[in-house]
């Protein structure tokens, strides 16, 4: 269980006709022997963009299968608003989908390939013809109906594939890892494009992706799934920067981690004592996150106010354009990493490989973490 306390800037918890709440509880689903979920609930409010998160196999697609109705749980209990769902088919669920294994038929038209969630729904002709015309201005391709898959480009057919998602208008609407096969700069713009859609259309949206950035930029709150269970379930801000334990914090971004010494009085790292802004380990150890990009460096002995200090030499420097990636060797021998921005001088500037240096890490940026990266 998170110790942060979950917060969201989220808007409304009622259904507006548009979307419906999401309730996941206790659900468990295994393989064999290995349990892809392990006792996993999850409440989404209505109208919200929620991101499942998490490294290759640790269940994003059994939840979000389990949400579609194509796995049924060992058990436990998935309602859509107060109806529970866990038995219902997946085509009487009222759910848009975009999976990469729900791919479009390649020698059919746009036209038939959106109309057909409406055929099976058993939509009249005429309904059918102007929900996809409406569809089609909704992912700007409009007038596109004749045109076959195979004449589309890939970021065209992944607004194809949206557009049959949502042309029944779902007050649920479920992705799977459905930008993985673009590149980048059109994942990117995707990413902001559906965001957008749902700002406008406003239904309740399950994302599945293993990109943290993807995450971050589009989502209301994230859950970072582990191994079968939610490690965190928070909103966007406080995964990257209030990381529950040193998995969150390792997927989520780079990060050195420090061990530190938790006593009756307070922290310790290497004997000195650390001022620390949250804790959310428990027992005598932790490990201190250290983000690069939240360090300061400095040439001289220094002390500032409500911050930590950290001696020791300066190891190596990686230039990576926008920015140097900064090694420096502390006194007991760890290593840490900073980031820095390379302005036009910023580059030169720096002091030289060997030098004796002081890096400072603000209190307010200071977290510690149960040490859970091997668990
Ligand atoms: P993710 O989408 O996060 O990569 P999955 O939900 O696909 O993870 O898989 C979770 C775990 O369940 C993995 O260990 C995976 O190997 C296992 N798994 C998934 N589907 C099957 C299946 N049909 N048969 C056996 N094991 C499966
Ligand atoms: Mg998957």
């Amino acid at each position: 269980m998170s110790l942060i306390d979950n917060t969201t800037a989220f808007k409304t918890n009622v259904s507006d006709g548009k979307s419906l709440p999401i309730s996941i509880n206790n659900i468990t689903k295994t393989y064999g022997k290995v349990p892809a979920l392990n006792n996993v609930s999850l409440d989404i409010k209505s109208g919200e963009f929620m991101t499942l998160l998490g490294p290759s196999g640790s269940g994003k697609t059994t939840l979000l299968m389990a949400l579609a109705g194509f796995i049924r749980p060992d058990h436990g209990s998935i309602k859509f608003g107060e109806e529970e769902i866990v038995l219902t088919p997946p085509h009487r669920r009222g759910i848009g989908m975009m999976f990469q294994s729900y791919a479009l038929f390649p020698h059919m038209s746009v036209f038939a390939n959106i109309a057909y969630p409406l055929k099976i729904l058993g939509r009249s002709k005429p309904e059918i013809k102007a929900a996809v015309a409406e569809v089609l201005e909704t992912v700007q391709l409009q007038g596109y109906e004749s045109r076959h898959i195979s004449e589309l480009s890939g970021g065209q057919r992944q607004r194809i594939a949206l557009a049959r998602a949502i042309v029944s208008r779902p007050k649920i609407l479920l992705m799977d890892e459905p930008l993985s096969a673009l590149d980048k700069n059109l994942r990117e713009l995707m990413q902001v494009e559906i965001r957008a859609m749902h700002e406008r259309l406003g239904m309740t949206t399950v994302l599945v992706t293993h990109d943290q950035r993807e995450a971050l930029t589009m989502s209301d709150r994230i859950a970072v799934l582990h191994r079968g269970k939610i490690s965190q379930n928070d909103t966007p801000d406080r995964i990257y920067n209030a990381p529950n334990s040193a998995f969150v914090a390792a997927f989520m971004g780079e990060s050195s981690f420090l061990r530190v010494t938790v006593t009756d009085s307070g922290y310790t790292y290497d004997g000195k004592p650390l001022k620390i802004a949250l804790n959310t380990s428990v027992g005598k150890t932790g490990l201190l996150v250290i983000r690069p990009e939240k360090l300061e460096l400095f040439s001289s002995h220094v002390e500032h106010q409500d911050s930590n200090h950290f001696y020791g030499i300066l190891e190596r420097i990686l230039f990576q354009g926008d920015s140097c990636l900064i090694f420096i060797r502390l006194a007991d021998g760890n290593l840490i990493s900073m980031r820095r921005h390379n302005t036009h001088v910023g580059h030169a500037s720096l002091p030289q490989v060997g030098s004796q240096i002081t890096v400072v890490l603000p209190e307010s940026e200071s977290i510690i973490v149960a040490n859970d990266k091997e668990v």
